[in-house]
């Protein structure tokens, strides 16, 4: 089985296991897991923060995130689509008592005017008690909802100059930051310096079984490993963890341009299929979305999977297909045949 699924599927290599079988281990409830504390100055050198913190899962580490910025009634702004928004099951309203307005992003980018449009007016009698505050502007980077695109750095520069004239602050959910730094050759503290936080997943193309990371200002991630604890993610023994993290921010960054490629090529066969429709251009990383016309999204995807390639039907009318390292150059081409079987057989009817 070819699996397109997601860059969540990827297994760890043998030597991330050497590495995780190696790891120093302390209580990281405690503050004493040496492979945390490695692994966490790493991420916040990296991204060019004071501090971050080692999480269980990004959408952890956008929560905790989103409750230290905030305070329950606060409203803030997100992409329409943003993972925080529509895939982390609710929990701006269950774990921080706030509302999501959406910004009509395209491909998950928005504009300037878009956050300034959307930006409470206080009451002209009641400033402090009618509307919700608006408290902060969250930015996906790459844009997963979007199909893996990228933020071009001016329009991150026009978007946090906007909030920061409202007075708001900006969090990236760089889930997928490393992709866009390796596609454009932007390092990740460029990226990261218009953001007072920036999230980060090990556990995507990266390749670690498990982990991501919340970077920030000290005094804000101090206040930050609370609210970990408050939601569950206090985990001991974690070196075991952030071993395999340290070792795929290490090692794998450099071989996520391999997945671009994949990518590209894979989106270019698929568009020579008969009743497949690509937009080529909106394949920036190594997410590839795609529409069928001769059958529904869902009954195309379970033909391919009886054929041997597994992807994800995304929506009524869209498939996902996700290239990632457990996926080579030559199982692409292996599933490009496979989906050509699974097409041909349907527009036999
Ligand atoms: C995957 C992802 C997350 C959440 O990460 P988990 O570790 O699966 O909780 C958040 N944001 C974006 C953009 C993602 O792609």
């Amino acid at each position: 089985m070819i699996d397109l699924r997601s860059d969540t599927v990827t297994r760890p290599t043998e030597a991330m296991r050497r590495a995780m079988a190696a790891a120093e281990v302390g209580d990281d409830v405690y503050g004493d897991d040496p492979s945390v504390r490695e692994l966490e100055e790493r991420t916040a050198e990296i991204l060019g923060k004071e501090a971050a913190c080692f999480m269980p899962t990004g959408t952890m580490s956008n929560q905790v995130a989103l409750r230290a910025h905030t305070e329950a009634g606060d409203e803030i702004l997100a992409d329409a689509s943003a993972h925080i928004f529509v895939s982390e099951g609710g929990a701006p309203a269950g774990l921080s008592g706030i509302q999501v307005r959406g910004l009509p992003g395209v491909n998950g980018i928005f504009t300037g005017d878009d956050v300034l449009r959307a930006v409470r007016v206080p009451h002209r009698f009641s400033p402090k008690t009618l509307a919700p505050p608006t408290k902060l502007v969250a930015v996906e980077n790459t844009h997963n909802g979007g199909g893996g695109t990228i933020w071009p750095l001016e329009r991150i520069e026009e978007v946090a100059r906007a909030a920061r004239s409202r007075g708001l602050a900006l969090h990236l959910d760089g889930a997928r930051l490393w992709n866009a730094s390796a596609a454009t050759g932007i390092p990740e503290a460029k990226y990261a310096s218009f953001f007072d936080t920036v999230s980060v997943c090990f556990s995507k193309g990266l390749g670690a079984p498990v982990g991501s990371s919340l970077a920030g200002p000290a005094p804000f991630i101090e206040r930050a490993r609370r609210f970990k604890q408050m939601f569950g993610g206090g985990f001991r023994q974690a070196g075991v963890l952030a071993a395999a993290a340290l070792y795929s921010l290490e090692n794998h960054r450099k071989d996520l341009v391999a997945d671009h490629e994949n990518a590209r090529t894979f989106a270019s066969a698929l568009g020579d299929l008969p009743g497949v429709v690509i937009d080529i251009s909106s394949v920036q990383t190594n997410i590839v979305r795609f529409r069928v016309t001769t059958l529904s999204p869902f009954d195309f995807v379970e033909r391919c999977h009886a054929e041997g390639v597994h992807m994800l039907g995304y929506s009524p009318d869209r498939v996902r297909a996700v290239l990632h390292r457990d996926v080579s150059q030559s199982q692409v081409a292996a599933a490009i045949s496979k989906i050509q079987k699974a097409v041909l057989a349907v527009s036999k009817y």
